[in-house]
């Protein structure tokens, strides 16, 4: 027979969060092992459960949730969205330019499917969340990674962005709050990311889906406020927000020069249409999620779980010898760097495994986030203090075994 082979689209698409490191921790699972898991941001895991309110109203609507919907979404869950873009201050949106998705996920791959021709750029951040530059690949475009810097609280380097234009150049995509380094882009950057989108006629995407995930008092700006002549795709769902991540229901909103952009919004539409709709029950708890009472707030508050949580990663990761990391200010990661010098790691993917195998820790390389030098990993703050203290010692103990190798 021969053997049948996957298409070539995906042969340079790649999402390592759930790459080949989780598959040897599942087989380890499988093999008796406990693991301590730090590698997906999925809060409903650890005991971060979606508000009651929101179950309660996606149970009450089963049954009428039996059919498709119009393909955008439900008309009140869209109204829902509409309201928090007039809260967020986008201006000018209209039900129309609302596209609700199963996940955020689906309508990332969406906006690229209708964006991209063979040759069409996106500068994409780096590091990023990895299914940005997967969606473009896939789509047939190329990611043009432009630099967040470290030195300078993880933000976006507005030199480097300028130097990574080219002709082909179609739009930037910033993920604010940011997955992974925890960053929180201030107004001044925005209106200059804004000013290099003008220039240079790219549309903005816009990845917030951590926007209510904030932690000493800070506050978040939605960039498509800030400007009427651009076109912005902002992207936003109940996953991290409402920590209701299995509903998969997210949402895409189109703003600014819309009367531009008829014939990529008409594409956006079709690819919307041809999946038929999101799914419908979930689609029943936005308007709840949205409006009134926040609980996330509670949870980021100084006496809240996850704040906490982020105080204790960051202390105990940072008090490991040669170990480095941005204070969030923002969303359930940490990044930390490693001392090139002190571990001279060659491979990322590598390091992990080891880490994996010897410690029984999973935590995701820095190149799976399109980072590229081996000197960074991605902790996700989530699992509960013992669970954190147990896995970061253990960290610690294979950094310590590392250093004398
Ligand atoms: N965007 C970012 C920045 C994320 O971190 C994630 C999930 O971790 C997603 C999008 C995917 O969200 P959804 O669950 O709505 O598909």
């Amino acid at each position: 027979m021969q053997p049948i082979l996957k298409s070539s689209k995906l042969a340079n698409v790649c999402y390592d969060i759930r790459g080949p490191v989780l598959d040897r921790a599942k087989e380890m699972e499988e093999e008796g092992h406990y693991i301590i898991k730090l590698n997906i941001g999925n809060p409903a895991l650890f005991g971060f459960d979606a508000p009651e309110e929101i179950l309660q109203d996606v149970i009450h609507n089963l049954s009428a949730a039996s059919g498709y919907c119009d393909s955008k979404g439900l008309f009140a869950a869209r109204k829902a969205i509409m309201h928090y873009t007039q809260e967020k201050r986008i201006r000018d949106v209209r039900l129309e330019d609302i596209y609700i998705g199963n996940g955020v996920s689906e309508l990332i791959v969406m906006a690229m499917q209708a964006l991209l021709n063979s040759g069409d750029e996106v500068l994409i951040p780096s590091p990023d969340y990895p299914l940005w530059t997967a969606a473009v690949v896939l789509a047939g475009g190329t990611a043009r990674h432009y630099i967040c810097d470290e030195q300078s609280d993880w933000l976006p380097d507005l030199n480097d962005i300028r130097s990574k234009i080219t002709p082909n150049t179609r739009a930037i995509v910033i993920i604010n709050p940011n997955n992974p380094t925890g960053a929180l882009y201030p107004d001044n950057l925005l209106r200059e990311i804004i000013e290099v989108a003008r220039q240079h006629q790219l549309i903005i995407y816009a990845d917030e889906i951590y926007d209510k995930v904030l932690y000493d008092g800070v506050t978040h700006t939605s960039i498509a406020s800030l400007a009427d002549d651009v076109l912005f795709v902002t992207l936003n769902g109940l996953s991290k927000n409402y920590r209701a991540a299995g509903f998969r229901s997210g949402w895409a909103v189109v703003s600014g020069t819309k009367q531009y952009a008829r014939d990529y919004i008409a594409g956006l539409t079709m690819l919307a249409s041809m999946r038929l709709c999101a799914n419908v029950p979930s689609q029943f708890g936005i308007q709840t999620a949205l409006g009134g009472y926040q609980s996330i707030k509670d949870l980021v508050m100084p006496t809240g779980r996850l704040m906490r949580q982020r105080d204790l990663a960051w202390k105990l990761l940072t008090d490991i010898p040669g170990v480095t990391c941005y204070k969030p200010k923002a969303a359930m990661y940490l990044f930390p760097r490693l001392d090139a010098q002190m571990y001279p790691i060659d491979d990322d993917e590598q390091f992990v495994l080891d880490l994996l195998m010897e410690e029984k820790v999973l935590l995701v390389q820095g190149s799976g986030f399109n980072w590229a030098q081996p000197d960074h990993f991605r902790v996700v703050f989530l699992p509960n203090s013992d669970d954190l203290t147990e896995a970061i010692s253990r960290v610690a103990r294979f950094l310590e075994r590392y250093r004398k190798r």
